[in-house]
């Protein structure tokens, strides 16, 4: 029998965050506990108007989940995730939160952290980037000055000054860049922008076009930097149509529906050949520490969310520099500071 308790947070960021679709000052998410035998695992979805869900969505749906949760224990995990999902459906942010929740509360219960479980070796695994916002080239700058110790730097573009952007950028690191257009260029833009992105030291461009955009495998073909699908690859089914036309693919958990879904997203990828890295949504301490759990089986990660925030909710796995320092606790590692939420 394992309760359910559902609440909202506005998680204030330290500076707006922009991208190609919009602003960003306050990242609202939905934190679940599932509670069981005196064991709380906890997980998240932050909300985003591209995906349509929104605060009310995810407390509504998660909150139907209830009475199944009731009949459900992590002594049966598999079986407790198959029963979220037929009964979610295509809610992906929704199963990604009870999914984190449950398999943090497994490891709880079984007094190990989850990466253990799975057999994965903790110091394996890709240092994390550093997501630097759309500003002016002087504010991107002062915000590349504020964190200057992490290893990459991801710089979100799809303005009309990219390059000028990365040119400024570059003339103050040294450390290596990816960009994210977030669907904002054109096939031709992709094209051309490559050879001096390549120069100007980027290893890799993050959805340069729309996510259905067809031009997509003439710009594999012709770009002069290795293309990473993002929102081009938001669910299981979508890694098969990533072939051919990416090299990699960017999973993020509340796009897939969580950690099981992931870890099937990146089997079928290594068998395609596609490079795999996974990213996060401005999640607090509580979505970054389930991530955490599968990044010894990445290429490259992006879990700044965490570190993007003025104030977190959670203690659990910490992102510093670009480095994961995991708490020795079991699950996924995650306390909430106010202590667990009341119960439903
Ligand atoms: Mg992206």
């Amino acid at each position: 029998m394992i309760d359910l308790a559902v609440r909202h947070f506005a998680l204030p960021l330290r500076h707006p965050f922009t991208i190609s679709r919009g602003t960003v000052a306050v990242q609202d998410t939905v934190i679940v506990q599932l509670g069981e035998q005196g064991c709380h695992g906890y997980g998240e979805a932050t909300t985003n108007p591209y995906y349509g869900a929104t605060v009310e969505s995810l407390a509504r749906q998660i909150s139907a989940v209830a009475p199944l949760l009731r009949r459900c224990s992590t002594d049966d995990l598999e079986g407790l995730l198959d029963g979220l999902t037929a009964e979610l459906g295509e809610d992906m942010f929704a199963r990604c939160a009870l999914d984190m929740a449950a398999h943090d509360l497994w490891g709880k219960r079984l007094g190990r952290p989850v990466h253990g479980l799975w057999g994965l070796d903790p110091a394996a695994g890709p240092l994390s980037n550093y997501t630097i916002g759309i500003d002016t080239p002087e504010r991107m700058v002062a915000k590349l000055a504020e964190v200057p110790g992490w290893p990459i730097y991801k710089i979100k573009l799809g303005t009309d000054r990219d390059l000028e952007i990365v040119r400024e950028l570059r003339r103050h690191t040294d450390r290596p860049f990816r960009v994210d257009a977030n669907c904002g260029w054109t096939v031709r833009q992709a094209i051309d922008y490559s050879g001096p992105l390549a120069d100007l030291g980027v290893e890799f461009i993050e959805q340069p076009l729309a996510a259905d955009d067809p031009g997509m495998a003439e710009v594999r073909r012709h770009s002069a930097l290795p293309v990473f699908a993002d929102e081009s690859c938001a669910v299981e089914g979508d890694v098969e149509t990533c072939a051919g036309r990416f090299h990699g693919i960017n999973i993020k958990l509340v796009k897939c529906g969580g950690l099981a879904p992931a870890r099937r997203m990146i089997a079928r990828a290594r068998e395609l050949g596609l490079r795999v890295m996974c990213g996060c949504m401005t999640e607090s301490t509580v979505g970054i520490s389930a991530l955490a759990q599968i990044v010894p089986q990445l290429d490259h990660v992006d879990m700044d969310g965490a570190a993007l925030l003025a104030a977190d909710i959670a203690v659990g796995v910490v992102v510093e520099d670009g480095r994961r320092r995991y708490p020795d606790r079991p699950g996924t590692g995650v306390e909430l500071l106010d202590g667990p939420l009341p119960g439903a």
